[in-house]
């Protein structure tokens, strides 16, 4: 039986890698030959899950076979998918994010819906389903939820991100938010990385109103543990933007202990930032936004308005 390939975003994060997962089990129940793959490295987050579990991540893959099956989660955009996507054919897409270029050419399974995580849609579809949720599969899910929500205190969290976590917690039999704390931590520990690595590790490209623009984001328990870095940084990031064309780089740093970003943002551009939050730049390049940890509640809409 032909495979199928399920994937998540490039640069992938928790979500992307653990949900893609506990989808190929979903895909193995209703008897589809499915198996999940992964677009990039891990980031220090999501190998603090895999050690947890004591368990292989999924193989990488770059590009896809013309003609390949997909399934995609956790994402929809072109920009952000398989390499040839263009050339293979998409089955299905779980994904808790807003669509603006997504066609395909024939009909497919499309689960959308507005929640903090894709990981919650999936708990949502196997519960419905009476699908069984091992422990391992719980911790996965608890772990995605856990980072795109940001322990749930994102505003992009919903009532099913927090339900689902809670039923999640008790089939896992862990202390949830102990672990997730953790296993965030983990994640903001970025002083071996280069800072090229750093500039990459999260960045999303948004195409839109004929410009390019890149947001990265990373979480750090300290701002400065990043900030005090700006200088190596902003180099990387004036690279990115002359090498990839861009208009816009957004480099932010998020604080997920008082859950506040601050922004550098450097390229042709940056007056779309200032029109998108209502103040100017420091003449550092960068910017506290108050209360702001949700790049895509939060960053992209401002930022796609004022384009
Ligand atoms: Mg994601
Ligand atoms: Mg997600
Ligand atoms: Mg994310």
């Amino acid at each position: 039986m032909e495979k199928i390939l399920i994937t998540g975003h490039k640069n992938p994060d928790t979500d992307s890698i653990c949900s893609s997962i506990v989808m190929e089990k979903i895909a193995k129940h209703f008897g589809v030959n499915a198996e999940a793959v992964r677009l990039g490295d891990l980031n220090k987050e999501t190998e603090y899950v895999f050690k947890y579990l004591n368990k292989e991540p999924q193989r990488m893959i770059e590009k896809v076979d013309d003609g390949q099956k997909l399934i995609l989660v956790d994402h929809n955009e072109a920009g952000q998918s398989v390499e040839n996507r263009d050339n293979a054919e998409i089955l299905a897409v779980i994904d808790h994010h807003r669509i603006t270029d997504f066609k395909t050419p024939t009909p497919l399974y499309y689960f959308a819906k507005p929640v903090g995580c894709t990981a919650t849609i999936l708990y949502e579809i196997m519960t419905e389903k009476k699908i069984e949720i091992s422990k391992e599969d719980a911790i996965l899910l608890i772990s995605a939820i856990s980072s795109d929500t940001l322990l749930l205190k994102s505003p992009t969290c919903t009532k099913e991100d927090i339900d689902a976590f809670n039923e999640l917690e008790k089939i896992a039999q862990i202390d949830a938010k102990t672990y997730a704390l953790n296993m965030l931590k983990a994640g903001t520990d970025i002083s071996d990385l280069t800072p090229e690595t750093i500039v990459e590790l999260d960045a999303k490209l948004l195409e839109e109103g004929g410009k390019r623009i890149i947001i990265d984001q990373v979480n750090a328990a300290d701002i400065n543990d990043v900030f005090s870095r700006k200088d190596e940084i902003e180099e990387a990031m004036n690279k990115e933007i002359k090498d990839k064309k861009l208009n816009l780089f957004i480099f932010v740093i998020t604080d997920i202990i008082n859950t506040n970003s601050k922004i550098i943002a450097l390229g042709d551009s940056t007056d779309i930032v200032e029109k998108a939050f209502g103040q100017k730049l420091d003449s550092d390049n960068s910017m506290m936004l108050e209360g702001v940890v949700s790049r895509k509640k939060q960053i992209v809409p401002p930022i796609v308005k004022n384009l």
